[in-house]
């Protein structure tokens, strides 16, 4: 059962990863945000909107990885929203997406007659999209960093941010897709007001220090991150050897994030100069 957030934001987290799923509600209409990740799961959301009588207008899919792309399949009709770079990333990493999620899937003992098809949605935008919801404003903003077609909605009236896979109390920051644009990601949200923050895993939060410590030391990690892996590509080191000299670097819950920053290290070795080989090093 979805839990209230905010006067207009309900969240549910799956069983899984702590993937949560979001619905902002207004004036008998409803935008799903995510909506994941087992069918059971999907459904109850589907049927939790229906049950407050509200008509689900949109569905927005947050960026293109296969933990977040589940739902348009259970909740057929919904008109879906994303950013402009996502049917690239789809058509890109399709094969991949596919691979992961039979893999999960297999893990729960389902077998699909027909590899998954990812969702493409039925409108996109570029940068900053304005929509009504009821009586609801909110804008979805392109977020990249950890993936090239990330969003993130925000909720300017109440300072509500649902930040998609940045600013979660359990993750470091993945930078899967560019430093440089995670970076400028983070200093574009410190920008805005911020009350009230969901991460894509996670907890959310409704104190703002909680969310300023989280923006300050993702924000410091990568600044860190950025200096070290410099540093070691400047003084001709290797990969290996730029990972060691960024064992120590300070992140949250050190042991799940270990592997998450190691990658880290090696996609920013090689986007900062370093040589190696791109198939065998950082996230892919
Ligand atoms: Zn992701």
């Amino acid at each position: 059962m979805p839990a209230q957030l905010t006067p207009n934001l309900w969240y549910a987290q799956s069983e899984f990863f702590h993937t949560n799923s979001g619905i902002f509600l207004s004036d008998g209409q409803a935008l799903l945000i995510d909506p994941c990740m087992r069918p059971e799961e999907i459904d109850a959301l589907g049927g939790w909107v229906a049950a407050q009588g509200a008509v689900p207008r949109w569905l927005v899919l947050t960026h293109s990885h296969w933990d977040h792309i589940l739902g348009p399949e259970r909740l057929r009709g919904v008109r879906t929203l994303a950013q402009a770079e996502y049917p690239a990333a789809v058509a890109r990493d399709r094969e991949g997406i596919q691979d992961q999620v039979a893999e999960w899937e297999a893990r729960l003992g389902r077998r699909r007659e027909a590899p998954f098809a990812p969702p493409l949605p039925d409108e996109t935008f570029v940068d900053d999209y304005a929509l009504s919801l009821g009586g609801l404003s909110l804008r979805l903003l392109h977020v990249p960093g950890h993936a090239p077609d990330q969003l993130a909605a925000y909720e300017p009236a109440g300072g509500c941010l649902w930040a998609s896979d940045i600013l979660s109390d359990l993750e470091i920051p993945f930078v899967s897709h560019d430093l440089g644009a995670y970076e400028r990601t983070l200093a574009r949200l410190e920008t805005l007001r911020l009350d009230v923050l969901v991460p894509g895993h996670g907890h959310p939060t409704t104190e703002p220090a909680e969310i300023r410590v989280r923006l300050d030391e993702d924000r410091a990690y990568l600044a860190e991150l950025r200096e070290r892996v410099t540093r070691a590509v400047t003084q001709g080191l290797g990969p290996a050897e730029a990972v060691a000299l960024c064992a120590d670097m300070a992140y949250r819950r050190r042991g799940e994030n270990a592997e998450p920053h190691k990658l880290n290290v090696e996609s920013a070795y090689l986007a900062l100069g370093g040589q190696g080989d791109a198939r065998e090093l950082g996230w892919r």
